[in-house]
């Protein structure tokens, strides 16, 4: 099973010319300008604010020709007490994807060195591939956007007219950021001053980009014997739910210093077992990206709260396909949103589960650029992992990560 793991990275300073930018963060960059994503598909049925973007992920398929260009994005609020509540209630993920002839975005052939997409079944042009790059067509002109946070912008300024709001909320909150000194001045495009800018981005996650790389680990464990970095000898599917490899050893998850967790003991929950073997090698990874491979199973994390077909995950609404899992958010991603993780209502999760119509359909109309899929959240469970996990995890004031790490043994 193909896995490939996603990790935030620093922005470079070419991000802003890429048309399909997969990131964490920032203000959503709308696969389509002309049409952004309204307000009111993202807002929050707990606290009625619109949520923030977590993050977008370039996700093109070769079928069908609607989803050549694919985006996914994913909002959460960022009101932590609202995450109490079920996730459906304060999470959403959009799908928005376009065909390769479209009147958006103009290509140019030029020369690429990296193979950019997949399978290239060219005979043996090793040199340089003509491939393309894209750019906003000239004739496009993006919609207006909420100042704050990039959705559509349907209210304007009624001082000025020349910014506009997805919300109420966020035209107060702009207004408090600076726009009080700016609005109604004669040269609206006249420069933000930084601080404004800077209280603006705090209502945003930090922004940072999403690169990907394949889990060498995955195949590593499943094909081959030459694992020479793992403490065990076993070298059979550590890939779904037949963990049947776990031995007693590896269920010492818990901060072992002086004692050994006895079985009969903790009741450990076999699917953080895994979880945290999985993700060892690779700690920083806050995607997992499985889509398009053989019955893709999220990695869980814990045995409690899967998510079931139908009560948890839908059909799609449009085409009535059973949705498939896609990727995974990691916790490790909580450690690049700034969120004062010692806060107990702070936002947190274990994993949340992306699932998406397989047929990338696309409904009929003008009414569908975007199309509503399913996040669910998994949580660490506080049975099964042990007491001492549980302090660990809430123990410290540190990132999630940190906590895992100081778990291995
Ligand atoms: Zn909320
Ligand atoms: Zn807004
Ligand atoms: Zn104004
Ligand atoms: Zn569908």
């Amino acid at each position: 099973m193909p896995v490939t793991l996603g990790y935030a990275e620093p922005l470079d300073e070419d991000f802003d010319k890429e048309c399909f930018p997969s990131k964490i963060g920032g203000r959503p960059r709308w696969l389509d300008p002309t049409r952004p994503l309204s307000a009111d598909q993202v807002q929050c049925d707990e606290c009625a604010s619109p949520m923030a973007m977590l993050m977008q992920l370039y996700a093109p398929e070769d079928e069908p020709a609607e989803a050549f260009h694919r985006m996914l994005y994913v909002f959460i609020c960022r009101n932590g007490s609202c995450h109490k509540a079920n996730a459906k209630r304060c999470m959403r993920v959009v799908r928005s994807q376009l065909p390769e002839d479209n009147a958006v975005y103009t290509a140019q052939e030029c020369e690429i060195n990296e193979v950019h997409k997949g399978e290239e079944e060219e005979e043996e042009e090793e040199e340089e591939e003509d491939g393309f790059s894209w750019s906003l067509a000239e004739s496009v002109k993006p919609a207006s956007m909420c100042a704050v946070c990039g959705l559509s912008g349907s209210k304007a300024c009624s001082k000025c007219h020349s910014q506009f709001y997805c919300s109420r909320a966020h035209q107060v909150a702009d207004w408090d950021a600076g726009h009080r000194g700016q609005c109604g001045h004669t040269h609206p495009q006249a420069p933000t001053s930084a601080a404004y800018a800077r209280k603006l981005q705090r209502l945003l996650y930090p922004e940072h980009v999403i690169v990907s790389e394949e889990d060498d680990d995955v195949g590593h464990l499943g094909e081959s014997n030459n694992n020479d970095d793992d403490d065990d000898d076993e070298a059979s599917d550590d890939d779904g739910e037949d963990n049947e490899g776990i031995k007693p050893e590896d269920m010492a998850l818990v901060p072992l210093t002086d004692e050994r967790v006895e079985d009969s003991e903790v009741d450990v929950d076999r699917a953080f077992l895994l979880f945290q073997r999985r993700i060892q090698k690779s700690p920083d990874q806050v995607i997992r990206y499985t889509r398009s491979s053989e019955s893709s199973e999220p990695l869980f994390v814990s045995d409690a709260g899967k998510p079931e077909a139908h009560a948890d995950v839908p059909d799609c609404e449009l085409c009535g396909a059973a949705r498939e899992f896609e990727f995974q958010i990691m916790p490790q991603m909580l450690n690049n949103l700034s969120i004062d993780s010692a806060d107990p209502t702070s936002v947190d999760w274990g994993t949340l589960l992306v699932y998406t119509c397989p047929r990338s359909c696309s409904g009929t109309g003008e009414a569908s650029a975007y199309a509503c899929e399913v996040v669910c959240r998994q949580n660490f469970s506080s049975q099964g992992i042990g007491e001492k996990f549980v302090r660990a995890l809430h123990g410290d004031d540190s990132g999630i990560t940190k906590q895992i790490e100081s778990l291995r043994v």
